[in-house]
């Protein structure tokens, strides 16, 4: 088998192999690790038909993962997708309406970061033995409301590990706020900024490359690592539910073998699309993959015109996980569509440090060609759940109405009739504020915890067992924290 080998999108030309790059998270250059090459599926597409959730995984992700031995790789994926997720099927694709829908929403959280962040914590054990690290992995994770608890949930009581996640303290839901402070574990931490996601990112990605934090943290025996999508260990194991998605489709009889299908992501730091970009350079038959946007579009605004541009006002949305202005992944696609140019990523990356925006030339502009940038307005979101509910009776939470909203713009705007999955990132049971009120008028003013059980009432299911007690579990961290802080809270929490 071919070795795969990672590098630094910014130029650092020094390669590495997977376990290095999944411990370190980021790159010393502040770059982000890539594959050198993205592997060619092996084997034939009609091969994985017959395949569960698990030998899919292994199927795909032994391919990015050569240096892990197969035993390894089998076992962390066999304790990652396991009883934790309410459904044997881990990622089950559903029809209503004539749509379909990839639900990514059945893990212990009740996001899709699950899909990941059930595995990351055996790849980064795995890693640190393979590399014979002797050191504490110290987890810096930022997160738009769906990461963090996702990776608390990965990592307590891991050995060896903290945890260490930091929030925007007014801008996740009460249900993703309350999840996270009521994390148990000696080893996690949770705190509240008073900032935005960009914020509490940028604090993150300053801090995996502050030299003289680093040597600090090495002087006592610890390391940093990440469990944001920065970490290429997030992302491959995303790649594989897209071909999860493909031989659903072709097993229920929908599409022929080889007929290409589109995929629509919600969309915020590029993380979820790039998995599928990943799944279409690896010979998955994808035409288009249409980028979905709230209304923090900047992702839409450089689709259609090569410009990114953060500067600009940040809004907070019904659809909280996507409110970011600085798609960190985005860096990785460039770094593609520039034909490994990494200096040209260096100066692209040094314009938006400095002037918040940047232009790609002609030759790039073309190759974005797999995507369709579309937004949704607060009220298409809102619409597009109302409509769902009211013609198929099927609950959508607010980031998946994003994507639903914006395919049935790219349907009026293109007539392409290509079949498409509707990625669907988080269970309604996370937002149900704005999902009832979508529903129906008279829920509103309802607290969280009521709407939940108004929720499994007119879907006639469980209340699901990550949000069950929920309301009565005692609040274990307090911590709030200035933006420009969070250094200082890291100092204080390992002591050094
Ligand atoms: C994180 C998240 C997204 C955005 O995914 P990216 O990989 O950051 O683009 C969309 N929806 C939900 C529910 C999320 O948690």
């Amino acid at each position: 088998m071919e070795q795969i080998y990672y590098k630094s999108t910014r130029g650092n030309e020094k390669l590495v192999k997977s376990a290095e790059a999944i411990a370190k998270g980021l790159s010393e250059d502040g770059g982000l690790f890539v594959p050198t090459s993205i592997p060619k599926l092996t084997i034939g597409l009609e091969e994985l038909n017959h395949m569960d959730y698990k030998e899919l995984a292994f199927t795909i992700m032994k391919e990015f993962l050569t240096d892990y031995d197969e035993k390894e790789l089998l076992e962390s994926i066999d304790k990652a997708y396991d009883e934790k997720f309410d459904t044997l099927a881990i990622a089950p694709l559903s029809k209503h309406g004539g749509s379909y829908f990839l639900e990514l929403y059945h893990g212990p959280t009740l996001a899709f970061k699950d899909m990941a962040l059930s595995i990351l914590p055996y790849l980064l054990k795995n890693a640190v033995k393979k590399l014979n690290i002797d050191k504490e992995m110290v987890i810096l994770t930022a997160t738009s409301g769906d990461t963090g608890k996702a990776a608390l949930e990965g990592f307590a009581n891991v050995d060896g590990t903290k945890i260490i996640v930091f929030f925007p303290q007014q801008g996740v839901s009460a249900i993703q706020k309350k999840q996270m402070l009521t994390q148990t574990g000696d080893n996690t931490f949770v705190i509240g900024i008073e900032g935005n996601f960009d914020d509490a990112q940028n604090g993150v990605k300053q801090m995996l490359t502050d030299e003289s934090l680093l040597k600090r943290l090495d002087d006592n025996n610890k390391m940093f690592s990440s469990a944001n999508s920065i970490n290429i260990g997030r992302l491959i194991p995303q790649v594989v539910y897209y071909f999860y998605a493909y031989t659903q489709l072709r097993n229920s009889g929908e599409i022929k073998i080889g007929e290409e299908i589109n995929f629509c992501v919600p969309t915020g730091n590029f993380g979820d699309i790039l998995a599928g970009y990943y799944a279409k350079k690896m010979g998955l038959p994808i035409k288009k993959l249409i980028c979905a946007s709230n209304e923090n579009k900047v992702l839409y605004d450089f689709i259609n015109t090569g410009i990114y541009d953060r500067v600009r006002d940040f809004v907070i949305t019904m659809s909280p996980s996507m409110d970011i202005l600085i798609s960190s992944n985005l860096e990785r696609l460039l770094y593609a569509i520039s034909g490994n140019d990494s200096g040209k990523i260096k100066s692209l990356m040094d314009n938006l440090k400095k002037d918040g925006k940047y232009e790609i030339d002609d030759n790039m502009k073309k190759e974005l060609k797999d995507f369709f940038g579309g937004y949704a307005t607060e009220n298409d979101t809102q619409s597009a759940i109302t409509e769902v509910y009211k013609t198929t009776n099927y609950v959508i939470d607010t980031h998946t109405a994003v994507s639903y909203a914006v395919y049935q713009k790219y349907l009026k705007e293109t007539e392409d009739t290509t079949k498409t999955v509707i990625v669907s990132t988080a269970s309604p049971y996370k937002f149900t504020p704005d999902v009832m009120k979508s529903i129906d008028k008279r829920y509103i003013g309802l607290n969280d915890f009521e709407l939940i059980k108004e929720l499994s009432k007119i879907t006639n299911g469980d209340i699901p067992a990550g949000i069950k007690d929920l309301e009565t579990k005692p609040v274990l961290h307090k911590v709030v924290c200035e933006k420009n802080e969070m250094q200082i809270q890291i100092e204080k929490i390992l002591n050094i």
